[in-house]
């Protein structure tokens, strides 16, 4: 029987390409060839972060591991916008489908070293990709890359909609409490939770407001393709879980993908590979300061700050001089992540900051644009991570058992730092009105709470659990590899699939 053959799509940003690249090389080292497909844009920037020119990160691809790339439609002149993500969304769901269509087509059937594609697995955002393999008769299957509760959350906008909270009635609403006050007690499977914290899309007052019907279509869109896999654990988000898996039986719960990536499962243990994995394949965007790492090398263990708002966040420059001011009152050392787009309109990166700050703080402030933020996390010298709540950030913390200062801004966010702070008792939440009092008082909470270290040092046992020999995200993987490779007949099933439908037979 040929290789399987999967054609990974991820919604062109970081928070979808690095877990969807996660899982390619989990597949990959399972023996399914991977075509992992690219927007032009995000491929030269690759090159250019790569350090290499042209072909330095094609240059480097693997045995089974193919890049292709196709256009993601938006004009330049709209790239440094302030929607820059929504309008990234518009363009892809409009101009997406026909390039994706054509390559796929091409690879269908196969040739010279590449065997014919079996399967199309984008990420969420990408449904239009789900469309291109039933058109071509190619099964499917989604990779979300948010949280669980996330997902049942998104999906349940259309219900919020229909019993009248969304959209808001003024712009007051906004404003005067109501999101925080108003409880929703009947998503299933998650505890209640306040209006504003189900997603940052619930804060529109426009009955045709893009974002609200992208992230609608796309979060219910996920369920047409064949199966469904969430980078998160079953210990993790129980509840939620269960409800989603009535509702729709094949999910595949492989998280956290980094950890799984770290563990091989060969011979007769389990080996770290360490940062350091000799076949792991690098697209960043973003050109990685590495040397931080020994600048960790050098602090006491569990004494920095680690803050870092992920790859799309905006800050005011009146906000990141609270922040700036936070960190310098907690007097600990700090590594601070400064994207040269942070503030926008405002000069790049840590140049951004105030002169006083960057002056005082010199001496145990360590500032960079982009870090590989895994491995610093995992760093015996971090202490509290200062993050925004994307899943990636937050998973990647609960793997690596770090306390964390929580400050949601956008889409999931919400959601996932309510869960942080009042599930998992990991983290503590800040005002959305950042106050430099509050961030200091914060970080000394949690690297001083007892009770939140325990909670971080269960939830990495479990982490490195799920992801060992016998435990659920490892099985699940297992069983991902095989569904991908066999007929539908005996494809075989995740963990708690509760019907009998198959696979390939939901195309
Ligand atoms: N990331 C990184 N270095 C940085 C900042 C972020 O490698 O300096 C990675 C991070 O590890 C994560 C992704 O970028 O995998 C960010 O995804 P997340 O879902 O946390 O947030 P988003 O960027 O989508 O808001």
């Amino acid at each position: 029987m040929a290789r399987p053959h999967a054609v990974v799509v991820p919604y062109p940003g970081s928070g979808n390409i690095n877990p969807a690249l996660q899982l390619a090389q989990l597949l990959r080292r399972g023996g399914v060839f991977i075509t992992f497909v690219v927007t032009e844009h995000n491929l030269r920037r690759a090159e250019a972060a790569a350090g290499g020119g042209d072909g330095a990160v094609t240059a480097g691809a693997r045995e089974g591991f193919r890049i292709e790339t196709i256009p993601d439609g938006l004009l330049d002149a709209d790239r440094g916008a302030q929607d820059y993500d929504l309008g990234l969304s518009r363009a892809t769901v409009h101009h997406g489908a026909a390039p994706l269509r054509d390559l796929v087509a091409r690879l269908r059937v196969g040739g010279g070293d590449v065997p014919p594609v079996t399967c199309v697995l984008p990420t969420a955002l990408m449904s239009f990709a789900l469309e291109v393999a039933r058109d071509l008769g190619v099964p499917s299957m989604v990779l979300w890359g948010g949280s669980a509760a996330a997902l049942m959350g998104h999906m349940r906008l259309r219900e919020l909609k229909e019993r009248g909270y969304l959209p808001l009635k003024d712009e007051s609403s906004l404003t005067n409490g109501y999101l925080e006050k108003t409880i929703i007690d009947w998503i299933p499977g998650m505890p209640p939770i306040s209006l504003g914290d189900v997603s940052s899309f619930v804060r529109t007052t426009d009955p045709d407001d893009f974002g609200l019907w992208f992230n609608i279509t796309e979060a219910n869109n996920c369920t047409k393709a064949g199966a469904l896999i969430i980078n998160t654990f079953d210990a993790l988000e129980p509840d939620v879980l269960a409800a989603l898996r009535a509702e729709y039986p094949r999910i595949y719960t492989v998280g956290p993908l980094g950890t799984l990536l770290r563990h091989r499962h060969d011979g007769d243990g389990d080996e770290d590979a360490g940062g350091g994995d000799s076949d792991s394949i690098d697209l960043s965007l973003w050109k990685h300061d590495t040397e931080c790492l020994a600048w960790l090398d050098a602090q006491d263990p569990g004494s920095v700050v680690y803050a870092n708002f992920g790859s799309l966040t905006v800050l005011t420059a009146a906000q990141l001089a609270e922040f700036a001011w936070g960190l310098a009152a907690t007097s600990r050392p700090f590594l601070w992540v400064v994207r040269e787009d942070l503030v926008p309109g405002a000069v790049g990166g840590p140049a951004a900051l105030p002169p006083a700050f960057l002056a005082g703080t010199a001496a145990r402030g360590r500032l960079a644009t982009w870090c590989p933020q895994e491995r610093v996390l995992r760093h015996p010298a971090v202490g509290c991570f200062v993050t925004h709540n994307g899943w990636n950030s937050t998973c990647e913390g609960l793997a690596a058992g770090v306390p964390m200062v929580c400050w949601p801004v956008f889409a999931d966010q919400f959601t996932i730092c309510k869960y942080a702070c009042e599930v998992w008792g990991v983290g503590l939440r800040l005002d959305a009105e950042v106050r430099r009092e509050q961030v200091a008082g914060h970080v000394d909470g949690v690297m001083e709470s007892e009770g939140i270290r325990r909670s971080a040092a269960r939830w990495k046992a479990e982490a490195e659990a799920t992801a060992g020999r016998g435990g659920s995200s490892h099985e699940n993987l297992l069983s991902l590899v095989k569904a991908l490779g066999v007929s539908s007949r005996s494809t075989p099933s995740p963990r708690h699939e509760r019907s009998g439908i198959s696979f390939v037979g939901l195309i």
